[in-house]
């Protein structure tokens, strides 16, 4: 299990997901957390590198803890986590951020955060309550249970955009998991509980007064359990826990969003695996530039991942054209003399210095037409991945699935042997 995505979960979630979950884990070697690679070590730059600290390195962030998580931490009897708990105690007790759903920011520093790129890594007053900057070796005390943020973000991938676009689906079906699941566990827990509804962006008195909520609202929101919060949190990850994955199922994964969360993330993942190269390709229009002598400094999907390209290819890649298909663009320019090796084209894509074209806006019709042929991409990219054969009937119907059926069968693939395990019973034969 420690060598699949499953081992990477907090605990509590491991007998809760599916079996895509057993799929091998993602390995980020670039982002070197022990020797933090966002960090000034001497390393040569090609431009001005603005680093992070290394007492904060990037968790410069507060995070928003489920309940469950919460409670999670509370209930680890491992000597590891007594620091964590700890801290955790200290932030229930200030109240700040203390509801029955989650355990949270101060509602100031969320506004705060809006606008905190140019301190990110930087900013000392940032620093995560949970980070133990006394022990560099285990800087962060809650790691085993820690939220969809903590447990997704990279600052380097090993994949590039494509190992961007995994993390960033699988922090929104997290997100997502964490949405139904608290809820669902303070409701269990105690009913009468009142997750308090802010106004977006607005700040009470006590907010900009770095106050804890008045007494009377406070006790509005937790009933009975003012002073005993920490059990409450408990109960919650108790009550997670006797979860089974049949309820998961039912309230979790196949309802609206949870099918189109996980299915973007098994697609993600198969992009990843399988180096799934768009029709079309031009230069990034959105990245940023720094011209260096013969190097143009480039930053693309991700600010902290910059890196020098020649001008040379620089300009080449400027020859792309959003009217042709790849191999249409790499013809011409190859009887233009310019030959582009497919291992530099797939660099460039990995990098973000290629991209998909925007294009033109698009009509509703376009746009759910590209969405179809990017998901039957992404399904046959898997399906022969998997060295699954794909008879004419099974290829028919591919294409003539709708969005939902083609959601619906990249889930399926990511684990079938054979395509009757993906078409279900109406493809008998076809294997
Ligand atoms: S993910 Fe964070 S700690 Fe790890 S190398 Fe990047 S900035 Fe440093
Ligand atoms: S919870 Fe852990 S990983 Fe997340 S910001 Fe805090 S110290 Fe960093």
């Amino acid at each position: 299990m420690t060598d699949s995505l499953r081992g990477v979960l907090p605990p509590v979630y491991r007998p809760l997901f599916g079996s895509f979950f057993d799929r091998p884990k993602v390995v980020e070697t670039r982002a070197t957390c022990d020797k933090c690679a966002m960090c000034d070590h001497g390393q040569p730059s090609p431009v001005a590198m603005d680093y992070f600290r290394p007492d904060t390195k990037c968790c410069t962030y507060f995070p928003q803890l489920p309940n469950y998580l919460v409670g999670a931490i509370l209930a680890d009897p491992s000597p590891e986590m007594e620091e964590g708990k700890r801290r955790v105690r200290e932030q229930i007790k200030r109240r700040f951020g203390t509801t029955p759903h989650w355990l949270n920011r101060p509602r100031k520093l969320t506004l705060i955060m809006l606008g905190y790129a140019e301190g990110f890594g930087r900013a000392k007053s940032l620093q995560c309550p949970y980070f133990d900057e006394a022990n560099p070796a285990a800087s962060c005390t809650i790691w085993r249970h820690r939220e969809a943020v903590c447990l997704t973000y990279y600052c380097k991938y090993s994949g590039g955009k494509r190992g961007f676009d995994f993390w960033s689906s699988f922090k929104n079906y997290l997100w997502h998991v964490q949405r139904r699941l608290v809820k669902a566990a303070a409701d269990a827990v105690d009913p009468s509980v009142v997750e308090p509804a802010f106004r977006r962006n607005a700040l009470t008195l006590e907010d900009l007064e770095d106050l804890p909520p008045k007494d009377s609202d406070y006790a509005a929101w937790w009933k009975s359990w003012v002073g005993r919060e920490e059990e409450f949190y408990v109960r919650c990850y108790e009550w997670v826990k006797k979860v089974t994955r049949e309820q998961f199922v039912a309230n979790v994964d196949e309802i609206e969003t949870g099918r189109a969360c996980l299915s973007d993330l098994v697609a993600k993942y198969e992009q990843l695996q399988n180096r799934v190269l768009p029709s079309r390709l031009v230069r990034n229009a959105r990245m940023t530039e720094q011209h260096a002598g013969d190097k143009v400094v480039v930053t693309t999907y991700h600010r902290f991942d910059s890196f020098a390209l020649d001008k040379d290819l620089y300009e080449v890649v400027g020859m792309f054209r959003a009217s042709e298909t790849l191999q249409e663009n790499l013809a011409r320019l190859a009887a233009e003399g310019i030959e582009l090796a497919p291992e530099l084209i797939e660099f460039l894509y990995v990098a973000g210095v290629l991209v998909e074209p925007a294009g033109p806006p698009k009509t509703e019709a376009k746009a759910d037409a590209s969405a179809l042929e990017a998901k039957r991409a992404a399904l046959s990219a898997i399906i022969r991945a998997r060295n699954i054969s794909l008879p004419p009937p099974a290829q028919e119907k591919i294409a003539k699935a709708d969005l939902a059926t083609l959601d619906a069968w990249i889930v399926r693939a990511a684990t079938a042997t054979k395509t009757a395990e993906i078409f279900g019973e109406d493809e008998k034969g076809s294997t």
